[in-house]
């Protein structure tokens, strides 16, 4: 359908691949683009076809459906990144905010640190008006280019044009307005000062989808983090296990301190705790059941058999009949499959 196109146009491709969280069924058509008249050509063509478009940055704020998206998604991936005179730092849209970050310092510029642990990109966080620790897009952004997916035009709007607010803006309401770039205004700064700055704010930064240790030589993970590292793929009791976690932490850093001993072997007296702890002997018992939920019988089979099997006991139409003998009608020909899924069930807790 869209075969002509001067790059590649995919057809059917997982938007797990893509975000974040990896979840989401196919876009029916994926497109990456790496410059505008990649992305005029695209739109263009999914205009002219009447598609639905969805544009897509580093996937950190989306949570695509299991049925994926009929229409385009564009991945925007414009990587163009100047530093000019003046402390103007002109990122395209697919830029990593890390990476602004980073080229913000080696032009000697400050008041963008914080963008550090905001794992999505330049496009994305200005459309959300994304912040950290206080500071927010709005704060660093003078121009943004845009183009109008339906008229196809390119403009440049002011920070006061962009209807900054708390993680919203013009954008979140006119999803016609792709963005192509934007400009960060930033003060003059000191190299040293920024990299001291940046790795306070990497110190609070989440490592995603990973299992990485609780503790290390010098470091505890504690309280959300925790609960989010140990729960990554399990979500049960994410909650009580971050809180627990604090309070293990807690206990063991105290005892590091008493013994002034910090090291790794010292700090694993957090994890002894941990595995004492209610929490993560609840997650002992359920983690088959993630596993288990996964059945797509629990959600259509089973849901759609009690309630066909209470109607039948319900239903006044004649002489009443055994619960027992409605059982075995409404089981007929799926007592292997339920009784698999019980053994199943068993196993999971
Ligand atoms: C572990 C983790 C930590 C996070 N921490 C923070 C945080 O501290 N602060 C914060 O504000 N957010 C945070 N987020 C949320 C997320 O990272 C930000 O909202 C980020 O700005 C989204 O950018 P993205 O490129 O990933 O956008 P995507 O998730 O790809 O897209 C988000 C939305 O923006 C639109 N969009 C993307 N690019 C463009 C473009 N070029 N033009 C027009 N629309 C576009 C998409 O259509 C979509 O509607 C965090 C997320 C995670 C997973």
């Amino acid at each position: 359908m869209m075969e002509h196109m001067s790059f590649e146009v995919k057809e059917n491709i997982p938007l797990s691949g893509y975000s974040v969280f990896k979840i989401g069924g196919p876009a029916r058509y994926f497109a990456i683009v790496h410059n505008e008249e990649d992305l005029l050509d695209v739109l263009c063509r999914a205009k002219e076809k009447n598609l639905p478009v969805f544009i897509l940055g580093a996937g950190s704020n989306i949570l695509a459906s299991d049925k994926g998206f009929p229409g385009l998604v564009v991945k925007m991936d414009l990587q163009g990144l100047y530093a000019a005179e003046g402390g103007k730092l002109t990122a395209e849209s697919g830029v990593s905010m890390a990476r602004a970050v980073s080229e913000s310092v080696k032009a000697g510029r400050t008041g963008f640190e914080w963008a550090i642990g905001v794992p999505g990109t330049i496009g994305g966080s200005v459309r959300g008006n994304a912040g950290c620790f206080g500071e927010e897009m709005k704060d660093v952004v003078s121009r943004v280019a845009v183009l109008d997916r339906f008229s196809l035009l390119k403009s440049v709007l002011t920070n006061g044009d962009c209807r900054f607010g708390y993680r919203d803006s013009l954008f979140k309401h006119n999803p016609n307005f792709v963005i192509l770039s934007a400009i960060l205004e930033l003060a003059k700064g000191d190299a040293l000062e920024s990299q001291k700055k940046i790795l306070e704010y990497s110190a609070h930064v989440i490592p995603e989808a990973s299992q990485s240790e609780l503790f290390t030589d010098g470091m505890l993970v504690a309280g959300d983090a925790g609960g989010l590292l140990v729960n990554s793929g399990v979500t049960l009791r994410g909650v009580d296990m971050a809180i627990a976690s604090g309070a293990a932490a807690a206990k063991a850093t105290k005892n590091a301190f008493e013994k002034n001993d910090f090291s790794k072997k010292s700090l694993s007296y957090y994890e002894e705790l941990l595995k004492n702890d209610f929490v993560l002997q609840d997650r002992e018992t359920f983690k088959k059941a993630p596993e288990f939920l996964q059945n797509e019988r629990l959600y259509t089979m089973y849901p759609e058999f009690m309630c066909r099997l209470f109607h039948r006991i319900a239903l006044v139409n004649g002489p009443k009949k055994r619960v027992f003998d409605e059982l075995l009608e409404e089981t007929k020909g799926k007592r292997t499959q339920m009784f698999l899924d019980m053994l199943r069930a068993l196993r999971a807790v």
